[in-house]
């Protein structure tokens, strides 16, 4: 981020908006165009090279400006209204600028609506009252979201099996077990429906085998979803695309573009193989709402791909962010991550003190600090990487994370700040190893 070219393109932007307003009476306040008008005038593809500020906007004024209903109008007069206001124009800028922000446009919605799907297609045809055998698989690594979907959509807590990894596959879900798993549920009678894989877990960036997976999931009628909520980002670079391999056999799939793709909380995309299930589960059928493109079925109604009826105009962002950036861009951008990462694991390996655990993925590095050999693990590894963590991160100078794989506790380095340079992730380590010294007691060799 640089903050000249904020405040330039900021003012560009605040002119272009304040003109918006000065002239919204101007515009129809019901878009006059045809649907799909808008795919006819775009390219089929992102630009591999930067574009100007003034040329996406000119695109904004005559492309897509022509098919926006104009909800601020003083000529609306429809529904209810959403308003907008200076105050919450300045407050959206505002957590735009800091950072951070909350709800709507998760992995956590994008697992739930196609679990819902997934429960709905299978009750079709098992009838409702097969809600309390409908059985979920996942992996002891797989993001709680999983869990949490499940809460939601009614399935009965003993049926959201969360199968064991541990470090023979570097935790990553094997697929024999999920086949044992599910035969054995088949035989006491259960049903099983809905399988997730993940690409990059929470805890150690594991990918899932998903080639396998969807295998045992389609012969089985199991709906297969693949979460690479994180690190769908990096398979943006053909290098690193095989890890994306198989994905092309699941029924869903999600990315956080508000992870690790420099677009703003929120933005979680999310692709459904068979949208009709989806709508089948989601849709609901207002007179209110009712017009002659809904009902000739000539438009996408996102209402019905999504638990709330409104919703930002999330793809606005996420195409500045093409836009703005270039795909040459955007790639470099995670390439230099993961360089910074695999930097960060040369330090981490020189250092006899530490050991790296699990093979380092995309930009993260799990790792901990050795108990002396003196020690005889008194004090205990997991206590001294806690109190390691507790060191480093009070210092305030570099905020780590932590995870715990297989009993053992475990520090998490994950390099994906927009603005970090090798400088900080050489202080990191600098920090991390003066508080080794001091926890252990001995100055570095
Ligand atoms: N899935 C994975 C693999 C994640 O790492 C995370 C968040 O860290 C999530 C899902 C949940 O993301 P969200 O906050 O978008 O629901």
């Amino acid at each position: 981020m640089d903050s000249e070219q904020l405040r330039e393109y900021g003012h560009q932007m605040v002119d272009f908006i304040a003109d918006y307003y000065k002239n919204i009476e101007n515009y129809p306040v019901l878009s006059q165009v045809e649907p799909g008008y808008l795919v006819k005038l775009l390219p089929d593809a992102a630009p591999n090279q930067p574009e100007s500020l003034q040329s996406v906007l000119d695109d904004v004024r005559s492309k897509i400006i022509p098919g926006v209903t104009h909800w601020q109008s003083p000529n609306f007069h429809a529904y209810y209204p959403a308003n907008s206001s200076v105050a919450g124009f300045l407050g959206e800028m505002l957590s735009a600028g800091p950072g951070g922000g909350v709800i709507q446009g998760t992995a956590s919605e994008a697992i739930l609506v196609v679990l819902l799907a997934a429960r709905d297609k299978t009750l079709r045809e098992a009838g409702k009252s097969a809600l309390g055998k409908l059985v979920v698989y996942g992996s002891d690594q797989t993001h709680f979201a999983l869990q949490k979907a499940c809460q939601i959509a009614g399935i009965h807590p003993e049926n959201c099996r969360l199968l064991k990894t541990d470090s023979s596959t570097n935790y990553a879900l094997p697929p024999e077990i999920v086949s044992e798993a599910i035969s054995h549920d088949i035989s006491i009678g259960l049903i099983p429906f809905f399988l997730c894989g993940t690409v990059g877990t929470t805890s150690s960036g594991t990918v899932d085998p998903l080639y396998s997976l969807a295998k045992i999931a389609k012969s089985n009628g199991i709906w297969f979803h693949v979460d690479a909520a994180y690190a769908g980002s990096a398979c943006i670079c053909p290098e690193y695309r095989k890890y994306l391999d198989g994905v092309e056999e699941a029924d869903s799939f999600n990315m956080n573009a508000h992870k690790w793709f420099l677009t703003n909380f929120d933005c979680s995309t999310l692709w459904v193989k068979d949208r009709n299930a989806l709508i089948q589960s989601l849709s609901t059928n207002s007179e209110f709402l009712k017009h002659k493109a809904s009902q000739a079925n000539l438009v996408v109604d996102y209402k019905d791909w999504q638990i709330p009826l409104g919703r930002r105009f999330r793809s606005l962002k996420l195409w500045m962010v093409l836009r703005l950036y270039g795909v040459e861009n955007l790639q470099n951008y995670l390439r230099n991550h993961i360089k910074l990462a695999r930097y960060f694991e040369e330090c981490v390996g020189q250092d006899p003190r530490f050991e790296i655990v699990a093979p380092p993925k995309f930009a993260l590095v799990c790792f901990r600090l050795l108990p002396p050999v003196d020690d005889n693990e008194a004090r205990g590894s997991n206590k001294l990487n806690q109190e390691l963590l507790e060191a480093v991160n009070s210092t305030g100078r570099v905020f780590i994370s932590h995870t715990v794989l297989s009993g053992m506790y475990i520090l998490r380095f994950v390099v994906g700040a927009p603005l970090t340079k090798r400088r900080h992730v050489d202080a990191a380590w600098k920090v991390l190893q003066d508080e080794a010294c001091t926890l252990l007691g001995s100055p570095l060799q």
